[in-house]
């Protein structure tokens, strides 16, 4: 069990492109428990390990009990890539490192994502809504994306948040 601080704005590792997993390691499956166990101490729905200061292509993602959209529970993925996109939505989105702010950022509405689960197995993912928007949310970060870099307009598309 160990629960660890999540990297806030404008911390650099949030900036940079994380490393492809080579090896599925015991550091890998280190930092996904850390994954796990980070974000059920949070009010998220989904981390990424560049999150915890670890700059490697790994998410976790759980939307279920915040969503009435399909879903496919907990997701964790290693070296996740977005093969297609589908539709077009602006969704009021936050971010764990970004705790202060929400903003309107346009996502596609589905996604087919292809990674490895912890155990090195192909994954095939078809993700709409809700879901769908977290798993690219996830992915810009494994790109040094927030979603601070995908706002149009600062003035009219950032929202103070009150409280978490
Ligand atoms: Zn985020």
């Amino acid at each position: 069990m160990a629960v660890q601080k999540i990297l806030q704005y404008p911390h650099p590792i949030l900036k940079r492109r994380a490393d492809t997993v080579r090896n599925i390691d015991d550091r890998i499956h280190r930092i996904i428990r850390n994954l796990l166990d980070t974000l059920a101490a949070s009010p998220g729905v989904a981390i990424a390990a560049p999150q915890l200061g670890e700059p490697q292509r790994i998410i976790v993602c759980d939307v279920s009990g915040k969503t009435k959209d399909k879903h496919h529970g907990r997701v964790i993925l290693i070296n996740p890539e977005i093969r297609s996109r589908e539709g077009w939505k602006i969704f009021r989105e936050g971010c764990l490192s970004v705790p202060d702010y929400t903003g309107n950022v346009g996502r596609a509405q589905r996604v087919r994502v292809e990674g490895l689960d912890p155990e090195g197995t192909e994954v095939h993912l078809a993700a709409e809504g809700f879901e769908a928007l977290a798993l690219q949310h996830e992915l810009d970060h494994l790109d040094g994306l927030l979603f601070l870099d995908r706002i149009s307009s600062l003035s009219t598309d950032l929202f103070r948040r009150k409280k978490y």
